[in-house]
Order: structure tokens, then sequence, then C-alpha cells
């Protein structure tokens, strides 16, 4: 946290890139403002409890890192200190219990599944509820779709390119469970060996990312143990997810499995990267023009970098037409538990987001993460415009069966 804070010289030209400063418009939610707040917390110069509002609304986006041109590490110091906030923190008790039952039910896709039935039972309560709760209910698709099971191993087809774990994805895994499937099939088709570890579990990074950090190394720490180090990539399909493992180097630093996390961090590889870097065995293709907008996560885009390789993987599909959008570097909203958290803020920037893609008229929306994907379904639908949105991986597996 402290080498994060020296770093930055104030100069500002972070602030262009905050969703929360362009919405705001104050010093205090821009990643400058931010950092003066933290800095005098830490520094016992200001009560916790006037930065914590401010704090709250950043959405842990990441677009101010690769504007800062000091190298700001805003992750590591935003990351730091909301783990060591949580700890002292008193939350009003409706608050407290929104979390709690985050925190003990999103990184758990089965009681995920009982949970998310429950919540669509109550939804007729949603509006008398606080507005997390709200939310949290609304987010619920109306149905969740059956598992896709998959086997601990799926063998390549062909030559042997590569080898690979596969992380599932928790939410994501109940949620959307077919993700995961057009990936490892996706893999396979290509030449991957994708191995499918059983005992793993969630990443933590959800977890993380809301403060609560020894419960995150605690399940992270578990998939330590289940997958095998002898691969050449941990792939996610989820842009949080890879971001969040990037971060176990910092998660475990100091602790004996310091070492193994860091080779983990290493490892992790982002679905369409990897497959970017690999090539398209086969590039088959649509019989006629479909029109794509590709939304970046922004923990794939700032967080992990990667900008040009999901397009390059799309631009090598006949009859797909990429179209450019504005601002497409701004976060939609979705941001892990942002849109349960700050719903208002989160309604809005997912409204612009979905103003932007509609003004290009495209037939579909794609992306890299799930969280996106269901923030851009509901605004699409109570937009009226209920585009299909599809997983990178799920439109991949659809090109390579036609
Ligand atoms: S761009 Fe970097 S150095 Fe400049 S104010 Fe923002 S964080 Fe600080
Ligand atoms: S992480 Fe995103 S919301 Fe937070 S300060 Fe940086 S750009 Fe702004």
């Amino acid at each position: 946290m402290a080498t994060a804070i020296e770093k930055c010289v104030h100069c500002g030209f972070c602030l262009a890139a905050c969703p929360t400063y362009s919405l705001l418009g104050e010093e205090m939610d821009s990643p400058r403002g931010r950092i003066y707040l933290m800095k005098n917390v830490l520094e016992d110069k200001l009560p916790a409890e006037e930065a914590q509002p401010y704090i709250d609304r950043c959405l842990g986006c990441m677009a101010c890192v690769p504007a800062c041109p000091s190298g700001v590490a805003y992750g590591d110091l935003l990351v730091g200190y909301r783990a060591l906030q949580e700890k002292e923190r008193a939350r009003p008790p409706l608050d407290a219990l929104a979390r709690k039952m985050m925190i003990e039910t999103l990184p758990y896709p089965r009681r995920f599944r009982l949970a998310a039935a429950a919540g669509k039972i109550g939804a007729a309560l949603a509006p008398a509820l606080p507005d997390a709760f709200a939310s949290m209910l609304s987010l619920l698709p109306d149905r969740l779709p059956p598992p896709r099971p998959l086997p601990a191993v799926l063998p390549a087809q062909g030559d042997r390119r590569g080898k690979v774990a596969l992380m599932l994805g928790c939410v994501q895994q109940a949620l959307a469970p077919e993700i995961a499937y057009a990936a490892a099939h996706t893999l396979a088709a290509n030449g991957v060996e994708a191995q499918i570890p059983q005992a793993q579990g969630c990443c933590g990074s959800i977890l993380l990312h809301i403060g609560a950090a020894e419960q995150a190394q605690q399940i992270a720490r578990r998939n330590l143990e289940a997958i095998p180090s002898d691969v050449d990539a941990i792939i996610t399909t989820a842009a949080g997810c890879g971001s969040g493992i990037k971060d176990y180097a910092l998660l475990f630093k100091g602790e004996p499995d310091q070492d193994r996390a860091a080779d983990f961090a290493h490892k992790a590889m982002d679905f369409s990267a990897y497959l970017a870097e690999l090539g398209l065995r086969e590039a088959r293709g649509f019989d006629s023009e479909v029109r794509i907008v590709y939304q970046d996560a922004c923990h794939l885009l700032h967080a992990q970098g990667h900008e040009a390789e999901p397009r390059k993987l799309l631009a090598s599909i006949p009859n797909l037409r990429l179209l450019n959008i504005a601002d497409a570097g701004m976060c939609c909203g979705s941001a892990g538990t942002y849109n349960i958290d700050q719903p208002k803020i989160a309604a809005e920037l997912a409204r612009r987001k979905v103003e932007s893609i509609l003004a290009v008229e495209p037939d579909m929306v794609v992306s890299g993460n799930i969280g996106c994907m269901a923030q851009l379904r509901q605004q699409l639908k109570s937009s009226g415009n209920p585009l299909p949105v599809m997983h990178i991986a799920e439109l991949l597996w659809q090109a390579h069966q036609r």
C-alpha cells in the first residue's frame, strides 16, 4: 500500500479513465482522490468512516492503472486497504446481513443454486426490500439452467498442442454451466487436453474484491491443492477469476504457500488469451454476416491487458463483423458485487453502456465475463432490446459446430 501511495505524483492523468469520476465529477470519487483519502486514513489523519463512502463507490475496475504514467499499483492499494478496513468496520445490521449472504453463498455453486431458487420465490417482496436485496433478486434469472457435467479429463482431438487445467468458476457454474462446457470442448477441438479437477472451488476473487481476504485465502488454498502443476496453463473463463488469481501472489505474501501461489498466479491465463496465442486450428464461421459488439470486461482489459486477443479470435471467424463502440473501456457497472452494493451507479453505467452498444445496431453482444453478461442482459431487456448476449467460448463453440 505504501509503495502505491508513494508512486502517485497527483498528475491527474487517471481521472478521465475513471467511471465514477466521469459520472459523479467529484475529486474524491477519482483515483487520485481515493489514493489521498486512503493515505490519510492509513496515516491516522482522517477517520476511516469519512473516507468510506468514496472507497465503497470505487468499482475496482482498474481503468486507472493503465492510464497512470507513474505505474501506481492502485489494485494492490485498494485490495489491501479494503481487507484492512473490513476487520474494523461496523456495518448497519441489514448491510452486514447482505454481505454475509454474499460471502456464504456466491463462492459455493450448490448453495448459490438453493439461494437462487429461494430468491425467486421471494422476488415478489423485492419492492419492499432494501436496495442491496432488491438488486440481488433482480439479477437472478427466471430459471437456472441444468448443470452441464464435464469429465475429469477431456482429451485433445488430433495432435495434442497443449494441456491445461480448466477453472469452472463459482456463480458461473450455477448461472451458465454451458460456458465451461463450451470452453472445454473448444479447447479439445483445438488439440488441447483439458483437465477439469473435480475438487476445485471458487478462486476467491469475488471475496477479495469486497475485502474478505481471510475467506478468500481459505478457498484459494483449496485450489492450490486441487489443480495439477504439470499443465501449460490454468484457464479461466471469467475475467474476474483471472485477475483474482493473478492476485494470489499478493494474497499469500509472507505465507508458507507464497511460492506455490505465485506459480499458480503465473500460470493463470484467460481462455481467449490462451487460444489467441495458440491459434484456432480451423476457423469455421457463419453462413451470413453476424454483427457483434465485443464487451471488454474491465478485469480482462485493464487488469490483465487483454484487448487484442479476444478480437483476434473473433476476427478469425468468417462472416463475423466486429463493431466498435464509444467508450469501450468504460465499466458496465457489474464489477464483482458492485451492482448489488451500489445499484444506482451500476444502473447508470449499464444504461450508458447499452446506449453505446445499441447505437451501432449489432445482432449480438459477446463478452468474456459472466458478470458483464448478466448486467448487459438485464439492461438490454429493460431497454426493450433483448439482444442475445454470449460468452466468447460459446460463440467459438457454436462456430466450430457449424
Ligand atoms: S495518473 Fe497515477 S500518478 Fe497521476 S494522479 Fe493518477 S494515480 Fe496518481
Ligand atoms: S478502480 Fe475504477 S472506479 Fe476505482 S478509482 Fe480506478 S478507475 Fe475509478
